[in-house]
């Protein structure tokens, strides 16, 4: 089983991300996932998508993940260059909290 994958997302440079924009970003963004889901699911409460197949209401619950992924990134380049947090440290302790966990066995 394969038990890592590296799924590089870039440091944007278009835009001057903070803390705090990243972070109301990163809701926003959840907000989108979960109504992706919920498409996919079927859930009351969210306007399904005319003619969307199964695999478009799977490609957008990705796309939409990818957004929260790369938000999360930007906000640990943001913690990185501002505030001087070490990412391979806080990597490897979080790496130790699965193990710890049972998570990563
Ligand atoms: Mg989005």
């Amino acid at each position: 089983m394969q038990t890592s994958k590296a799924i590089p997302l870039p440091r944007l440079n278009g835009i001057a991300p903070t803390v705090e924009s990243t972070a109301l970003k990163l809701m926003e963004e959840a907000g989108e996932l979960g109504a992706a889901i919920s498409r996919l699911k079927g859930l009351p409460g969210i306007q399904p998508k005319d003619g969307a197949t199964q695999e478009d209401l799977v490609l957008d619950v990705a796309r939409e993940l990818l957004d929260v992924a790369q938000t999360a990134i930007t906000m640990m380049f943001v913690l990185e260059e501002q505030y001087n947090l070490n990412i391979e440290s806080v990597l490897a302790e979080h790496l130790a909290k699965l193990r710890r966990k049972g998570y990563l066995v």
